[in-house]
């Protein structure tokens, strides 16, 4: 029999989306009933955190993977706020993909939904319900592709494992933390997708997807001052609080130097090829190397694009200043706590002596506070399997071109990549208009497109079997 007829005969004998053939890969119109019955199935359960309780949701997903002979095991440090961890079996020639996302979302005002929020209702195009974009569009796309990859029987070159975490907003100790800590064998990867990018959707129109190559890592420093304490009656020139305030204006007003890693020079060029003339101006400028266009193009960005100036420079941001509990005592101490977002090849020790030369008073002590502290990761490959992928899905699924992007938060792949995992960040597509209107992930309501629910399953599908399929 000739393999047309082969063919032929199977798409007689089997229902579409079971079909291998090939390049003709899942019949998606089929499967958007499918994919809509999990993503509400989950939504529906309620996860949110404080306190979480996934351990519901991951039995949810334990009992679809055991229904298609995909193994999988929940594992966790409270029986109430599991992980799930499912493998399918590659030939072994390439290291692991994992693919991850978080169960839990968090808490809700229900009094500010329209739909309630574990409702999962489906109205005029969209689906409203806490989660929709964060994170369980990713938790279902990653489900759908590993139930996929196991029915049309797709030859691996590398496992494929897929990871539901747990206390991803708030409590990663219990979820990334420990998962890396504990169980690092069960997930040890060479490639992580999981969220933290998205396409970018403007007037109805995608205008460009973004993949989270890298984070700034969270250093928080301290100015602690001291003086004299006495009466409030006789003024002291060793007041601690004005050697504070003085110490934390001149913090606050100090731009550190700007400067641009693969990502970031990347994403402003690129970013300028997609925006209006007069915006585009400005993303060319700052990379210049004359430095009065550049600090033009930095003043517009921190007054107008706060998040793009911070993705310039190690930011730092006073947060907490304490000092005094007596109008009528003038206090020995006084402490001030700043947030800094490093660049991930920033020298902590130089940067700390940046500051002290910035402050200058040596009544103020600067050091680091120890607390929140994230690894600092080696650089993300722009030319790896991965990243080629997800520029090949951007152009092919959405039409698009892929910006990679720093993101100025940390996120759970910080603990990966400091085990020598490469983490891309992903996301489906959302109106740039949404959040504004309060419709974001961690808004008063959240919602997707329906279209858009479909179309980032196909997208995870593409750049997994692209990454892990045997050629
Ligand atoms: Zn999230």
């Amino acid at each position: 029999m000739t393999p047309a007829r082969i063919a032929l005969l199977l798409a007689v004998l089997l229902p579409p989306a079971l079909l291998a053939q090939p390049g003709t890969g899942p019949d998606w119109t089929k499967l958007e009933a499918e994919t809509m019955q999990h993503y509400q199935a989950v939504l529906r359960i309620d996860t949110r955190n404080p306190p979480g309780n996934e351990t519901v949701l991951v039995e949810y997903l334990k009992q679809v993977l055991d229904k298609e002979g995909i193994p999988a095991q929940l594992v966790g440090s409270d029986p109430k706020r599991s992980n799930l961890v499912a493998r399918l079996k590659g030939n072994g020639s390439k290291r692991p993909l994992l693919i991850m996302g978080h169960s839990d979302t968090v808490t809700t005002d229900d009094a500010k939904w329209k739909f309630p929020p574990l409702s999962a209702t489906r109205d005029g195009g969209y689906i409203y319900g806490r989660g929709t974009v964060d994170d369980k569009d990713n938790l279902t796309a990653a489900l759908m592709t590993m139930l996929l990859l196991k029915r049309l029987n797709v030859p691996l070159a590398r496992d494929v494992i897929f990871v539901s975490e747990a206390g991803e907003e708030g409590s990663s100790g219990i979820g990334i933390g420990y998962l890396v800590r504990d169980q690092f064998p069960l997930i040890d990867a060479e490639y992580c997708i999981a969220e933290g990018g998205g396409i970018v959707r403007i007037g109805g129109a995608v205008k460009y997807a973004t993949v989270q190559t890298l984070e700034k890592i969270p250093r928080g420093i301290e100015l602690v001052s001291r003086g004299i304490s006495g009466h409030g009656s006789v003024p002291l020139k060793s007041n601690a609080i004005v050697h504070l305030a003085a110490a934390v204006a001149r913090v606050g007003e100090w731009r550190p130097e700007v400067r641009f890693n693969e990502t970031t020079g990347s994403y402003f060029r690129k970013l300028a090829t997609v925006s209006p003339p007069e915006v585009a101006k400005i993303y060319r400028d700052v990379l210049s190397s004359d430095p009065k266009v550049q600090r033009a193009a930095d003043d517009w960005l921190l007054e107008n694009e706060p998040r793009h100036s911070s993705m310039l420079r190690t930011s730092v941001s006073p947060n907490i200043f304490n000092g005094g509990y007596r109008s009528n005592v003038i206090p020995s101490e006084a402490k001030a706590t700043l947030d800094v977002r490093a660049l991930p090849d920033e020298d902590p020790a130089k940067f700390l002596e940046q500051v002290k030369r910035v402050v200058n008073d040596p009544a103020v002590d600067v050091r680091f506070t120890g607390q929140n502290e994230r690894p600092a990761t080696a650089p993300p490959r722009l030319d790896s399997d991965v990243y080629k992928a997800l520029e090949a899905a951007g152009t092919h699924v959405y039409n698009t071109i892929t910006l990679p992007t720093m993101s100025t938060g940390a996120t759970d792949m910080a603990q990966l990549r400091a085990k020598g995992v490469q983490c891309y960040g992903i996301g489906s597509a959302t109106d740039f208009e949404d959040p504004p209107k309060g419709f974001g992930a961690h808004s008063d309501q959240e919602r997707i497109l329906e279209s858009e629910l479909h179309r980032f399953v196909r997208y995870n599908w593409e750049v997994v079997t692209a990454v892990a399929g045997a050629r």
